[in-house]
């Protein structure tokens, strides 16, 4: 633009456009799980509050994002909103597992430089996000687990809390349910396996995430779960493997998932995703929808995805009746949204 434009521009009071329509582009996407999320399920009130917790978790990171702060930040932010909130499988309100505690795994990834920080099956860690990212920044590994990962944290000075923090009477029901399901199968390897797999969705979903593009061009993404109800043996799901539940490469895209995880990890979806972006120059939602609806689906792999591009687009496929999701950019306006057609 020469100074007789500019000049023009500014007689006509137009700068503020301007600047806005030339400055870096910025986009944050929430979820707080996928699965049989049906509006006759909820009350007005139930659905008004989860929304309105959604909107706070997606506000929470976005004013980080137009400050200026590192996608990373946003990231933490908004699930450290969604795991101190009882109405999401993540930290407070976390599932039970089979012995009736809770069992925590979280990951978090830096498109930059794709460092990333993991922890799986921790017990007495309030924010597990902040945990995975104190991994992969004051750490030489990538994934800690259990009494290590607690170990790890007391001497980062985070401090450790009681399981009992996480209970909510909700999940606990849930679990009252769903071993009256297991018991019938008495245990036996794999007609309770079978039995775990015939468990409605609710009993298995509820997972946080975040995907965020910062001012200078940076991606990041993070996952946080309780993990599936009942879950035993020190079962870990998709969320804190890198590549499976969460991963980000500034050269392709930032994905954090929700869903059936042994799905998840086995097809690698999150990778996958942005495998598709980088080496077939696919755009977000055509690699999402390829991933979650072509590839997922059909075996049986319920659960979906939120994903953001360096250019701040973002996608959010599902295969399931709903997903508790949210997203902002500076180019789409606040958009919260839980069931299909939203
Ligand atoms: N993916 C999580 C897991 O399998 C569960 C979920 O997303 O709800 O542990």
């Amino acid at each position: 633009m020469n100074k007789k434009q500019l000049s023009l521009l500014i007689a006509l009071g137009m700068t503020s456009q301007l600047v806005q329509a030339t400055e870096a582009p910025i986009a944050l996407a929430i979820h707080g799980g996928a699965g049989t999320i049906e509006k006759a399920k909820f009350t007005p009130e139930q659905e008004q509050a989860y929304r309105q917790t959604l909107k706070q978790a997606l506000e929470t990171g976005y004013q980080l994002l137009e400050e200026g702060k590192p996608s990373l930040d946003a990231v933490t932010a908004a699930i450290i909103v969604l795991e101190n909130s009882p109405f999401f499988n993540a930290g407070k309100g976390a599932v039970y597992t089979f012995d009736g505690e809770h069992e925590l795994d979280a990951s978090i990834m830096d498109g930059q430089s794709r460092q990333a920080g993991a922890v799986a099956g921790v017990k007495r860690i309030e924010n597990p996000i902040t945990l995975a990212r104190k991994v992969m920044t004051d750490s030489v590994h990538v994934m800690l687990s259990g009494e290590g990962a607690e170990s790890f944290a007391k001497q980062q000075g985070v401090a450790l809390v009681d399981n009992k923090l996480f209970d909510t009477p909700f999940r606990y029901d849930a679990l009252l349910k769903a071993k009256e399901k297991l018991e019938k199968a008495k245990n036996h390897t794999k007609d309770y396996q079978a039995a775990h797999f015939a468990l409605p969705m609710e009993f298995k979903m509820g997972t946080v995430g975040a995907v965020a593009l910062d001012k200078l061009g940076n991606l990041a993404a993070g996952t946080s779960t309780g993990g599936m109800t009942a879950k035993r043996f020190g079962r870990v799901g998709d969320s804190p493997i890198i590549g499976a539940g969460t991963f980000a490469d500034n050269r392709s895209c930032a994905v954090s998932a929700t869903g059936h995880g042994e799905y998840f990890i086995r097809y690698s979806v999150a990778s996958d995703i942005c495998a598709r972006v980088a080496y077939q120059g696919k755009s977000i939602e055509k690699a999402g929808n390829e991933v979650i609806h072509d590839v997922l689906a059909p075996i049986g792999g319920t659960g979906g995805v939120i994903i953001v591009d360096s250019k701040g687009n973002i996608s959010m496929p599902f295969n399931t009746p709903g997903m508790y999701r949210a997203s902002k950019s500076s180019t789409s306006p606040t958009y919260v949204a839980i069931f299909k057609e939203e």
